[in-house]
């Protein structure tokens, strides 16, 4: 099950569960789709992955056990390990590749 991280890796904006500019990659490293697009060229930073839309987890428990309010967002915000500029290299050895092809 995602964890439904708070907040983008990258700049640090809340993505709250129902925020549709969240992206995540495999391992659901989180940013937002302003970095993802103008930072990140769709590399995940620490993975080399490529990024999809985080799915939204309903409000309403419109089948038993299944809602945020039953499962809820982690709260646990993760900040970026990696110095900017070493990411600037990284990203820029991989964003010409596919994602497939990574
Ligand atoms: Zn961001
Ligand atoms: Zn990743």
């Amino acid at each position: 099950m995602l964890e439904l991280r708070p907040n983008c890796e990258y700049c640090d904006k809340d993505l709250p569960p129902q925020a549709t500019d969240a992206r995540i990659c495999s391992y659901e490293c989180t940013f937002c789709a302003d970095c993802v697009e103008s930072v990140l060229s769709n590399v995940c930073p620490n993975c080399g992955g490529g990024f999809v839309p985080r799915p939204i987890r309903p409000q309403a428990e419109r089948r038993p056990g299944v809602c945020v309010g039953d499962q809820p967002a982690s709260t646990k915000r993760v900040h970026l390990k990696w110095d900017r500029a070493e990411l600037a290299e990284f990203v820029k050895g991989l964003r010409e590749v596919k994602p497939e092809d990574r």
